[in-house]
């Protein structure tokens, strides 16, 4: 997709923007709090595999809300999601958000993966242009053990 520029009056929409930004940096801030902590407990083994949701689950609970629920958050088992990037780092929000034709949209995947889709956002009544949020949920690809490995060494 090719950004046709900035919108006017984005006052709503930057709120729902803010929102993503928080919640990501409010993630890592959580992850980091993690990884001190098992640096702190002397762990030395490969940190990646600490953050699979089945393992996460049980040793931080608290970690996220789909833990105490049983529930991944994407189409695969527990064992084998990995919770590290929950955050992806191919998501990108830099020029959000854009206009394309009347159509507003938030985020980019920045490798364009074959699972990324735009869902429609109908929570902004002021605004007459249908908004579109960058979903996710399809997309493995950050999730594997090997992503972790590889894109960012704990
Ligand atoms: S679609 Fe996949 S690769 Fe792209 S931003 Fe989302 S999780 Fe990351």
């Amino acid at each position: 997709m090719v950004s046709q520029g900035k919108p006017k009056n984005q006052d709503e929409v930057q709120v729902l923007v803010d929102k993503i930004l928080k919640w990501r940096i409010t993630f890592k801030h959580k992850r980091d709090n993690v990884l001190r902590k098992l640096k702190s407990d002397g762990f030395a083994g490969d940190l990646a595999k600490i953050f699979t949701f089945s393992h996460l689950k049980n040793k931080y609970p608290d970690f996220c809300p789909q833990y105490p629920k049983d529930e991944t958050c994407h189409p695969i088992m527990e064992k084998d999601l990995n919770c590290y990037h929950c955050a992806c780092p191919h998501y990108d929000l830099e020029d959000s958000p854009y206009e394309e034709g009347n159509r507003l949209f938030i985020g980019r995947c920045m490798i364009q993966s074959k699972k990324h889709k735009y869902v429609e956002h109908k929570g902004i009544h002021s605004r007459k242009q249908e908004l579109y949020i960058l979903s996710c949920e399809d997309c493995l690809i950050p999730h594997t053990l090997s992503f972790v490995q590889q894109m960012d060494k704990p």
